[in-house]
């Protein structure tokens, strides 16, 4: 057989080259960011046009280059950084692998402008889709411009698989966070079709994050600091009263490079336990500073992952070091062994005013009532009762795991799967004899003619906020409810953004602002479901399920809203609902277009038959 083996053409090599390093615009920003640093730059700007489409371009000041280095920065593994392979364990500069420039050239129109410091004139060089377009002598301010036109223009598949600008440039974004916020040093300005995005001059750290995410970021932080021979450990983080539903405001960086890593985020995670809330993240800055020869940069080709010689060590002295931070600005009572710590003030009630206890009793109350008398529909809000009230106290005792003897936790719900509509089973709810309870602060069960019925509360109530907010955006008839107080919330530029897009949803659904600067926005009507006090949290939530769920795309603002919004505002697990709440939430379910299956396509109850229950006692 012939031989068939054949060395790829470097334009070729370098397009696959490029599928890696460039996966969308954004990863060319990052490049040119980086590269503009490892110039030794003062100053630095980025001007965007088309979610970086049609034009990313990277100006800076730095040291620049030669004709010969300009010609050959586009050659794969041409690099002026690194000379051989132990120089990888002793980097001090972001490139190393000397295959961006080549590999943007391989799949854009690329054109540079350059000039050292000591030369009079510079060079320009025009390269589209790895071929030298041509190369000239040029006047150009000392330093390097760099411009990308027209991304993928030869690979059209990847060119359609792009996002909408919105998207690409929220990408794009990120990763000038990103940059900005490990490089405090340098002056950086952002432009966008035209207007400045950011403008961020030479600063320290505190104000970097400050110039990025607004003034009100500012009181949020907690300064942290510890140095000792593994690691030097600078920044801040966010007070525990801020930490937010969604992720975002979570920064690792490693010798001025952010980097992801799951294992320090669950250090941080854990310094802040028992301050949180389970299903929050608290927000923070962190910088950390290791001998380069005591991790690994190369493991990824985007350089996000690194490898550290000593995790352990790492994991251990972050948490110490936020816990300690935590505890010195008074944000957790200090440790005093003397002391009874179960005398102390619980945080949450810190800054409460001490009020005489009130004793309320129910007039109406029977004992030998099943339900409360109330019409079901009045309690529309499914309000909590935090109380241990009527039959609720013959359960306590139930949250414990029961034990196997009991022979109930080896029940297995034959009919697990979802039943048909409920209907034909008819509710028994109607009657007067009509019982529900709760199981578990997590289950209603109720009785239909053949057997019973098992419904997840927070599901279920999930379903029901969907419907009513989805037909309340697109009959566009909101109601909302008018604060007394206006209120004023403070966003970082992209979040308002975000918010600007779904503007005209967020009005369908009853809420009335109106905007007060670039950072903040002033709420004078909330949709009647929201209580004021979550009014934050619940755009907070809203804004990240957004940004999120876009990347999916396929779903309409109207239902990402109705979706974000009745996951926050249902009544949650662990929940206490009085038995006319959980009546309600039946009837509500049930009167539903679809009951079967949450908003997020997970089961809302099971039904288990008379038959069943018997097969149970064979
Ligand atoms: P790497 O950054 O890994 O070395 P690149 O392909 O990004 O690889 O760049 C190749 C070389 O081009 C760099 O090593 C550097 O010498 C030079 N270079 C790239 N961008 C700039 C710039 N903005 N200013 C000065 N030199 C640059
Ligand atoms: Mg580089």
């Amino acid at each position: 057989m012939a031989d068939i083996i054949k060395l790829l053409p470097d334009h070729v090599a370098n397009q696959i080259a490029a599928g890696e390093v460039v996966q969308r615009p954004a990863s060319v920003v990052k490049e040119l960011l980086e590269n503009a640093i490892d110039a030794r730059s003062n100053t630095i700007k980025l001007i965007i046009k088309d979610g970086g489409k049609s034009l990313i371009q990277v100006v800076d000041d730095g040291i620049g280059m030669s004709t010969t280095d300009a010609r050959l920065s586009f050659e794969r593994h041409a690099t002026s950084k690194i000379q051989k392979a132990e120089d990888l364990f002793n980097l001090h500069t972001k490139g190393f692998r000397g295959e961006a420039l080549a590999s943007i050239a391989a799949i854009a129109h690329v054109e540079m402008h350059t000039r050292t410091e000591g030369e009079e004139v510079g060079t320009q060089l025009r390269i589209e889709g790895s071929e030298v377009v041509s190369q000239e002598v040029c006047v150009t301010p000392k330093g390097t411009s760099l411009s990308v036109k027209n991304l993928f223009f030869n690979i059209p598949a990847r060119r359609n698989f792009l996002k909408s600008n919105q998207v690409e440039l929220r990408h794009i974004t990120d990763e000038f966070h990103r940059v900005a916020l490990a490089h405090p040093g340098i002056t950086f300005h952002f432009y966008n079709n035209g207007s400045e995005l950011f403008n961020l001059p030479k600063s320290n750290y505190r104000q970097r994050i400050v110039h990025i995410f607004g003034t009100r970021t500012n009181a949020k932080l907690v300064p942290v600091g510890e140095e000792t021979h593994v690691v030097k450990i600078q920044g801040f983080i966010h007070k525990p009263e801020f930490a937010k539903r969604s992720r975002g405001e979570q920064f690792f960086f490693v010798n001025h490079r952010f980097i992801k890593s799951p294992y320090l985020h669950h250090a941080v995670v854990s310094a802040f336990e028992g301050l949180i809330k389970t299903d929050t993240y608290p927000g923070y800055f962190l910088y950390l500073e290791v001998d380069p020869s005591s991790i690994d940069i190369n493991i990824h080709p985007t350089k996000t992952e690194v490898k550290f010689d000593d995790e352990h060590t790492l994991y251990a002295i972050l948490r110490s070091t936020i816990k300690h931070s935590l505890g010195q600005f008074n944000i957790v009572p200090t440790l005093d062994f003397e002391r009874n710590q179960n005398l102390d003030t619980p945080y949450a009630y810190k800054d409460q005013e001490a009020k005489q206890p009130q004793v309320t009793v129910d007039a109406q109350f029977n004992p030998f009532l099943e339900t409360s008398g109330k019409s079901p529909s009045a309690a529309q809000g499914y309000t909590a009762a935090r109380k241990t009230g009527q039959w609720e106290s013959l359960y306590v005792g139930m949250d414990q795991p029961l034990g196997d003897d009991t022979g109930f936790s080896s029940v297995h719900l034959e009919s697990d799967g979802i039943t048909g509509s409920i209907f034909e089973d008819q509710l028994d709810v109607g009657h007067s004899v009509a019982t529900t309870f709760q199981l578990r602060r997590k289950y209603i069960v109720t009785s239909i003619k053949s057997g019973m019925v098992v419904i997840d509360q927070n599901r279920a109530h999930q379903r029901v906020l969907y419907e009513k907010l989805l037909k309340n955006t697109t009959v566009k008839q909101s109601v909302s409810q008018q604060l007394l107080f206006p209120l004023t919330l403070s966003f970082t530029k992209s979040d308002r953004a975000i918010l600007e897009e779904i503007r005209t949803d967020l009005i369908h659904i009853g809420f009335i602002f109106e905007t007060l600067d670039k950072e903040s926005l002033k709420i004078t009507g909330v949709p009647y479901l929201i209580p004021e006090n979550e009014v934050g949290t619940v755009l907070d939530q809203l804004i990240s399920d957004y940004r999120h769920e876009i990347a999916g795309e396929g779903f309409s603002q109207a239902d990402i809203l109705s979706k974000t919004l009745s996951k926050s505002l249902a009544v949650k697990t662990g929940e206490v609902l009085d038995c006319s709440s959980q009546l309600a939430l039946v009837n509500d379910l049930f009167a539903c277009k679809e009951s079967r299956v949450s908003p997020f396509n997970k089961p809302i109850y099971v039904t288990l038959t008379e038959q069943d229950i018997e097969k149970k006692f064979i």
